[in-house]
């Protein structure tokens, strides 16, 4: 029979992710700072909880799916959190994107209470949300991802036990890096058409057939050249991405100039108010520089 889960965190990703494991048939009981998403989530079979304790007490595991390093620990330690708190089943899987760092000492607080832990983020956007084809990359002890794994097939398709506590977040920081710097070459590809004359669908769709094509430009690419800033995957989100990297990058002492550069392209961005805009948005720091 189907597990059921404490699904705390259910915004843009949470709410598909939710969504599809209700699909699955596992029960959901959902809790979330919002109470409207809260109250929709309800109107498709999820069971609406007061607090993360709530939902997590009579669960057999745990889902968080929150912003940030600090909504997660909160959510954690805070009072009434899942430390306090936790799943019946013992078993606690955060999904957002946060610290590696704090991922290891959660890992380590809840393992201390017989709690199992597994940092496993996502890819693959709203849209992998909604269609169950994320890719997941897992990092924990063998056994607790064994428990987790029957979850994460009911949302993802590429699901990967990449290595310990932590490294789940660690790839999923590789991951963020190389979409942060295809979404500035792209820009820069648009930058050079758009002034030299080219039409940018054409541009795209020619680029999509070749050595250039990638998921950014696949994705993103029509709301980049119709100038649709609305999100998806806020600027915001990224930036934090980015800091992580360069934290992490820092303490390794690996020197990543491509990183550094784009970070502060999206400060400029975030400087222009454009931090609640989608990521695609990024090209609009572009048009600044030229005066489009
Ligand atoms: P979001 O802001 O849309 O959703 C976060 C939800 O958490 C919101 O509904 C908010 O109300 C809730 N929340 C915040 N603090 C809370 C707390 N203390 N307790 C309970 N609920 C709280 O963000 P998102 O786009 O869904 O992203 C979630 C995570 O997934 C982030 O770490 C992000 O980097 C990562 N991610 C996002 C995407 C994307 O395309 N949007 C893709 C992959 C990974």
């Amino acid at each position: 029979s189907k597990g059921s889960v404490g699904f705390i965190g259910i915004g843009t990703m949470g709410r598909e992710m939710a969504l599809n494991l209700l699909k699955a048939g596992h029960v959901v009981r959902a809790y979330d700072l919002n109470a409207e998403a809260l109250a929709a989530l309800a109107g498709h079979g999820a069971l609406p909880a007061a607090s993360p304790a709530e939902a997590a007490r009579e669960s057999d595991i745990a889902i968080t799916m929150l912003p940030d390093t600090p909504q997660v620990e909160d959510v954690i330690y805070g009072a009434g959190g899942l430390l306090e708190t936790p799943p019946a089943g013992r078993l606690v899987i955060d999904m957002s994107t946060i610290s590696p760092v704090a991922v290891r000492r959660i890992q380590a607080d809840l393992a201390a209470r017989q709690v199992g832990f597994v940092d496993a983020p996502v890819s693959g956007g709203p849209i992998g949300a909604r269609n169950a084809t994320l890719s997941i990359m897992a990092g924990g002890e063998a056994a607790d991802f064994a428990r987790a794994e029957p979850y994460f097939r009911a949302m993802g398709t590429t699901i990967t036990h990449v290595g310990g506590p932590g490294a789940g977040q660690t790839v999923k920081l590789c991951n963020q890096l190389v979409c942060a710097l295809n979404l500035q070459a792209i820009s820069e590809a648009l930058a050079l058409g758009r002034a030299a004359g080219v039409d940018l669908a054409q541009l795209r769709q020619v680029l999509l057939g070749g050595s250039a094509a990638s998921w950014m430009l696949d994705k993103l690419g029509p709301a980049m050249i119709a100038g649709d800033a609305s999100a998806g995957f806020r600027i915001d989100l990224m930036f934090k991405d980015l800091r992580l990297v360069q934290e992490q990058a820092q303490a390794l002492s690996v020197p990543l100039p491509g990183t550094a550069l784009v970070t502060t392209q999206y400060i400029d961005a975030r400087a222009h108010g454009e931090g609640g805009n989608g990521n695609q948005a990024l090209f609009r720091v572009y048009d600044r520089m030229s005066n489009q």
